[in-house]
């Protein structure tokens, strides 16, 4: 063997490539920080004497009373930049003391006489398949909060120490298994240049507050932690979902050049993400920000949106044992009303039930839950919990600028019956002189095929629809929007789901109504020619993505829109459409798509 030959033995094999999921967009380079924590997950299993039943009780109960110790002070010390995430760390002060999970384990320490920490591991695991069953992402990656939580109350039981990352002294690539809310806000964040974990999607609280942070991340790599060493040099692209490890030359500098490309781009568009989304010919487009949580309305604002599309109010429904009154809700909505005032805001009845739940609420197990009883059929079937949201929504207008909308409408009675309520709440509240508004406008959110096809039965009743694709595409494609095996097969720009699109639009023109659109699709300036071709007054969508559609359509004219929806209308398939927007704005794309999604 020659030595040259022996030499490149020894050489690190370079430009390691991981696929993982785009968490939060950007481009870090620099060395990587592994977090190790003590292995806790594997817990012993011991039988014990009915005497030591009730000490062993004793002894959990005290862990998780250091949990939440241990939690408070973490809260108490947030740093400012993680003050709006406070509410992460509050739920799982909460989920520590949750009945499925607190009560779980004490039963089964007396049931099955086993200690502490088995019984804990034998009820996260069966709250965490419970969580895992459900389609929606969101609910599904909570399994991982209930996991956070348990490893807490684990290292009490055990006295083992958690990862130590307050002392991070240099600024690096966090790569962790997973990264619990209470590990990140630990974390001094100046000091961080990105993250990457084995675990978690989308939705999971690592990629939220790194996007809200703009911190680049790719999350669910699988098996990162057993590849990467601490000092391993790695480049992180959060924007397509991509990991290089021990990068050449070359790549470093394509990579390097790609981040001054990235930051500069970001730094224009945030800078430009106040002026209207004006076509080149003169159309205005609102362009709106859904949000889950009063904390988001700030966000919303600061990346130039202008209003709120859509609230999802469910989220005020969880993460408690009971549910919120009717001062409570009317509290935050009027929070969200003046703060956005006097821009609109369009709060969302209650879209709970089938794949996302609430503690407070009873409901039934369901074999289909994505159509099972949820949203307004929940709604129409509890017409106390409906009477308290939309009285505090009513009341809410009073403050600001707000109407109302109703999710998974799939007939015309369900508005018809949904209307009554409101008058009624209505009525009350004049009745006892109460501060409201009345007449607010009322919309219907279009989501399912049949409301496509009723749409114009539907726009008698209303003031304005809004397009939900994100269950318009599952329920008219077959395809769950949350089963990764059929994720392919999800496409907004499907001629059906286009053809679906244009009839509404079209539907609610002639009578004279407003059409949104506040699914996923709206927030990827990919399908902007055809949204902004089909006609829609306007799209909301995740606020950071605001500041990039609204750039995109200052470069779009409506009139070559119309004209481009036309042609896109004619393909047969949903990767000809692709193309023909490639083809079409290819010079329009090249910086702004860059960095969005890329669909195809
Ligand atoms: C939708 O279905 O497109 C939508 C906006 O609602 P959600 O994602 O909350 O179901
Ligand atoms: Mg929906």
């Amino acid at each position: 063997m020659s030595n040259d030959a022996r030499t490149e033995e020894l050489q690190p094999e370079v430009n390691i490539t991981l696929q993982g999921i785009a968490g939060s967009p950007g481009i870090a380079i620099g060395k990587a920080y592994l977090l190790e924590h003590e292995d806790i997950d594997v817990v012993e299993k011991r039988v014990l004497d009915s005497k030591k039943i009730p000490s062993e009780v004793k002894r959990f109960k005290g862990a998780v009373k250091k949990a939440e110790k241990q939690l408070q002070g973490l809260i108490d010390q947030v740093p400012e930049d993680l003050k709006d995430h406070i509410y992460i760390l509050d739920a799982h002060m909460m989920l520590l003391k949750d009945r499925m999970v607190y009560d779980g384990t004490i039963k089964h320490i007396q049931q099955e006489e086993v200690n502490a920490e088995w019984a804990l591991k034998m009820t996260v695991d069966e709250v965490k398949s419970m969580f895992k069953k459900m389609p929606d992402p969101y609910f599904r990656e909570r399994a991982a909060d209930v996991s956070h939580c348990s490893h807490l109350i684990l290292e009490h039981l055990l006295g083992s120490k958690p990862a130590n990352i307050s002392g991070i002294d240099k600024r690096v690539i966090i790569v962790a298994h997973d990264l619990s809310p209470a590990e990140t806000t630990q974390m001094q964040l100046e000091k961080v240049r990105g993250f990457l974990t084995d675990l978690g999607g989308q939705t999971s609280h690592t990629g939220i507050i790194a996007r809200s942070l703009e911190i680049p991340a790719v999350l669910g790599l699988g098996n990162a932690t057993q590849l990467i060493k601490t000092d391993d040099f790695i480049i992180v692209d959060g924007s397509v979902g991509v990991v290089i490890l021990n990068p050449d030359e070359e790549t470093l500098t394509r990579y390097q050049e790609r981040k001054d490309l990235f930051e500069e781009y970001q730094a224009m568009i945030t800078r430009s993400s106040h002026l209207p989304a004006k076509t080149t010919d003169g159309f205005r487009l609102s362009v709106m920000g859904n949000i889950g949580q009063l904390e988001e309305v700030v966000s919303v604002i600061d990346h130039g949106g202008d209003g709120i599309g859509l609230y999802r109010s469910e989220f005020l429904y969880l993460n408690r044992k009971t549910l919120p009154t009717e001062q409570e809700l009317f509290d935050n909505y009027r929070d969200v009303a003046e703060i956005m005032a006097p821009r609109t805001v369009t709060i969302r009845t209650l879209d709970i039930g089938g794949d996302k739940f609430a503690n407070g609420l009873e409901l039934a197990e369901e074999m289909n839950p994505a159509l099972g009883l949820r949203a307004i059929r929940f709604s129409l079937q509890s017409p106390e919990v409906f009477n308290h949201q939309l009285r505090a929504i009513l009341r809410a207008a009073h403050f600001g600028n707000v109407r109302i909308m109703f999710p998974m409408i799939s007939e015309v009675d369900e508005i018809i019956r949904a209307k009554q309520l409101l008058n009624e709440a209505a009525e009350s509240l004049v009745k006892a002189k109460m501060p409201c508004r009345a007449d607010i406008e009322v919309g219907a959110m279009i989501e399912v095929p049949s409301a496509v096809m009723m749409a114009d039965v539907l726009a008698r009743e209303v003031d304005f629809f809004s397009i939900g694709t994100n269950d318009l595409i599952q329920y008219s494609l077959a395809i769950d929007r949350g089963n990764k095996h059929v994720a392919h097969l999800y496409q907004p720009l499907h001629p059906a789901v286009l053809r679906m699109i244009r009839r509404v639009v079209e539907v609610a023109k002639e009578a004279g109504i407003e059409v949104t659109m506040c699914g996923e699709m709206a927030g990827d300036p990919m399908n902007l020619p055809v949204l902004l071709g089909m006609g829609l007054d306007a799209i909301s969508m995740n606020p950071i993505s605001i500041p990039a559609v609204k750039k995109m359509v200052r470069v779009l004219s409506l009139k070559e829109s119309k004209k481009f929806m036309d042609e896109a209308m004619k393909q047969p398939t949903a990767a000809d459409v692709v193309a023909l927007v490639r083809d079409t704005y290819g010079s329009a794309f090249s910086k702004g798509a860059l960095f969005q999604s890329v669909q195809g």
